[in-house]
């Protein structure tokens, strides 16, 4: 072998070809070599050995690579596969899903040699292994049926279908001391950052000294250690988001995606745009490993997978503890009576917050000392501030949505960009005083809450006010120790913790969730509504959820009441169907985005035009939010039972986008697509 090809960090799709000098050893595949790349020289991953150049040229016009790095492989041939698989699938540079899929220490220049790792494991206080609990027979049949295919090597993926509560870590856990008795090794992935402490604080209970953790809070530095550890055969065990995917686990057995219908798995802004789900399920198929993707709201898609036998479906009904699931009362916010200052009660209108049944509720659970959780999908005091005199609502003017009103700041800010102003005390139009807060925020709920309950401590955790490390742990340790009767908050409380003593959840309006532009609307509010849920009594106590509502008869609300998936996934799949959404059809999403909307336009109707003579293709048209961060945004849809047929067409269309799109303008090709805004 004369010839290698190197994946470069470098916005091409395929990898390149290099000359080996002579007498320079033959490196291996998955190994770092240096190459010149134009001016500079740029750590690359050897792909292929070949022994002759690409036709057309001669040996000598093939620069020689400059050294080699390492002498075994960082990338194992699986994880090779699985990177070549994912820029073909997700139309992405195979150098950047390298990237993607390697600490970042790796790739610098004159940067670190691998090295065995003798720090200490600085995330990891160890003490005590606790002894498992014994399973409940639920939990052994499900055990038993992960741990079969363990033996004749089979790698099947399970959809682990549980309620809130019903041990599925735990099957996780003990599925994982099969996994590391048989001298293999395993990964547990996380949507979110958030949930690692929690979770790594449990599996380390269990396993020790031999756990990594791995996400993207970690610097550098920790996570080329964590990384080593893991390639070392120190760690047996991963615990992390995203690239935790990637770990260069020697013998890989057993993937765990916990919560796999949450969207955090979807890598959405820059980068790789792929879904670590469904990267986990074709890196369980090429490592012979077990896949099991657990959740109380499994995604339509792998409902449906497990309906048809693609996917083990695994069932857990019950509660481990035994306790109960909560009652779900649904307020018809049409007819139900306000709670206004002061305690009086008034009529229902458009600015009330708090229904009478949810306020009585709250007063019920202050009396009996135990805690309140209440949801609201929306930060900042008000949605936009209105001129009542002459109807002007200040924007954004980068990004053309209304600007969020943030009492603490005093200032108006827009979510996508982060734009502010200092407060208005005339409008700007008109010069009237007359300015309305309009829809309401957390931190409006939580000024409301105080006032109607002057005693209770309240709480609120929402983006605004964990922006500091640390404070998110600290408000959830406040609740574990009866610190806190109410917290308010977004999705940021939703997901994941255990609060024993939370006895009430209350949801405060389900309906702007309901009413995006976005077919996922009732899945996303059926999932949350029954994940928030499973927040209330999860310990001893009985516990019950208040969602106020002006769409109380919605299927999303009256089976999240039921906590009934398999009635919503049949109401809902057949829509899916007919409208031909996944899980029956693919989507690929093309955005376009740049500073001159008419480029813009022209832009994506040159690539429509182009992709209408292989597919069928929905739009080119504005994106619902048109223009975010002074950048105009338009996008096409492609819907495809089968995106292979089309991968190449994209990915050719990728690499020459340059020309075929006017100056300014940038393409993105984002694969099975999870945000559509
Ligand atoms: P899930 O992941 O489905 O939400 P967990 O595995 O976190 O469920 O279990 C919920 C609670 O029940 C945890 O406190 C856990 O320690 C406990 N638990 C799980 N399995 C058992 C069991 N077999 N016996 C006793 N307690 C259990
Ligand atoms: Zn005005
Ligand atoms: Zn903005």
């Amino acid at each position: 072998m004369h010839f290698v090809h190197v994946a470069l960090p470098a916005r091409v799709f395929h990898a390149f070809t290099y000359r080996l000098p002579e007498r320079c050893p033959t490196p291996h595949r998955g190994a770092r070599v240096i190459v010149p790349l134009g001016r500079r020289r740029v750590v690359g991953i050897v792909t292929e050995l070949v022994d002759a150049p690409p036709t057309g040229f001669e040996t000598n016009d093939i620069k020689p690579i400059e050294r080699i790095l390492d002498d075994t492989p960082i990338l194992a041939a699986p994880l090779l596969q699985l990177i070549a698989w994912m820029a073909a699938y997700y139309c992405a540079p195979i150098g950047e899903v390298c990237r993607t899929a390697l600490p970042k220490r790796l790739f610098e220049l004159g940067g670190p040699r691998t090295l065995r790792p003798t720090e200490p494991n600085e995330f990891i206080d160890v003490g005590v292994v606790r002894e498992p609990p014994l399973l409940t027979a639920a939990q052994k049949e499900v055990r038993a049926q992960l741990i079969a295919p363990l033996q004749n090597q089979q790698s099947p993926t399970a959809l682990l279908h549980g309620i809130t509560g019903s041990g599925k870590t735990e099957v996780y856990l003990q599925l994982f001391e099969e996994v590391v008795k048989q001298g293999g090794q395993a990964i547990l992935l996380v949507p979110e950052i958030g949930l690692t402490p929690q979770l790594a604080h449990r599996v380390t209970g269990r396993f020790g000294k031999r756990v990594a953790i791995y996400h993207s809070g970690l610097t550098d530095a920790q996570r080329h250690h964590q990384w080593e550890r893991m390639r070392s055969g120190d760690a047996a065990i991963v615990v992390g988001t995203r690239s935790a995917l990637f770990a260069p686990f020697p013998n890989l057995k057993a993937i765990a995606v916990d919560e796999e219908h949450d969207s955090s798995y979807k890598q959405e802004d820059g980068g790789v745009l792929y879904n670590a789900r469904d990267a986990a399920i074709m890196r369980g198929k090429l490592e012979g490993a077990v896949v099991v993707l657990g959740s109380a709201t499994p995604s339509l898609e792998s409902f449906a997978a497990a309906r048809s036998g693609k996917y083990h479906y695994l069932h857990l009904p019950d509660r481990a503890t035994g306790a109960k699931l909560p009652t779900v009362e649904i307020v018809d916010m049409r007819k139900a009576a306000g709670r206004r200052r002061g305690g009086s009660r008034t009529a229902p209108t458009g600015y009330v917050s708090l229904s009478e049944p949810l306020a009585h509720a709250i007063d019920e659970t202050l009396a009996r000392r135990e805690q309140t959780l209440l949801f609201l999908n929306r930060r900042g005091f008000a949605r936009f501030l209105l001129c009542t005199a002459c109807g002007h609502v200040p924007i954004c003017p980068n990004c053309n949505i209304s600007l969020s009103l943030h009492m603490g700041r005093r200032s108006l800010v827009c979510h996508y960009c982060e734009y502010a102003i200092a407060l208005l005390e005339r409008c700007p139009s008109c010069k009237s005083p007359e300015l309305l807060p309009s829809g309401s925020g957390t931190e409006r709920l939580e000024a409301e809450i105080r006032d109607f309950f002057p005693t209770a401590r309240v709480t609120r955790l929402d983006r605004d006010t964990s922006e500091k490390s640390g404070v998110r742990n600290k408000i959830f340790r406040d609740m574990n120790h009866g610190a806190i009767d109410i917290l308010i908050g977004t999705q940021l409380i939703t997901k994941g913790h255990d609060f024993p003593n939370v006895t009430l959840v209350g949801i405060v309006s389900s309906d702007n969730m309901l009413h995006l532009p976005d077919f996922r609307a009732a899945e996303r509010t059926f999932q949350l509504i029954t994940q928030v849920a499973g927040r209330a009594g999860r310990a001893t106590k009985a516990g019950k959820v208040i969602v106020q509502t002006y769409l109380p008869h919605h299927h999303s609300l009256i089976c999240a009441q039921n906590h009934d998936v398999e009635t919503f996934a049949r109401e809902e799949l057949p829509m899916r169907e007919s409208l031909s959404y996944p899980p029956y059809t693919r989507l690929v999403n093309i955005r376009f985005a740049g500073n001159r909307e008419d480029r813009v336009e022209k832009g994506a109707h040159a690539i429509a035009d182009i992709l209408r003579t292989k597919t069928v293709v929905l739009g080119p048209a504005a994106s619902p939010l048109e223009k975010i961060r002074g950048k105009f945004r338009w996008q096409l849809l492609i819907k495809a039972r089968d995106t292979k047929t089309i991968a190449t067409t994209l990915c050719g269309l990728h690499e020459q986008s340059k020309s075929l799109l006017p100056a300014g303008v940038r393409m993105t090709i984002d694969v099975d697509p999870t945000n559509l805004l």
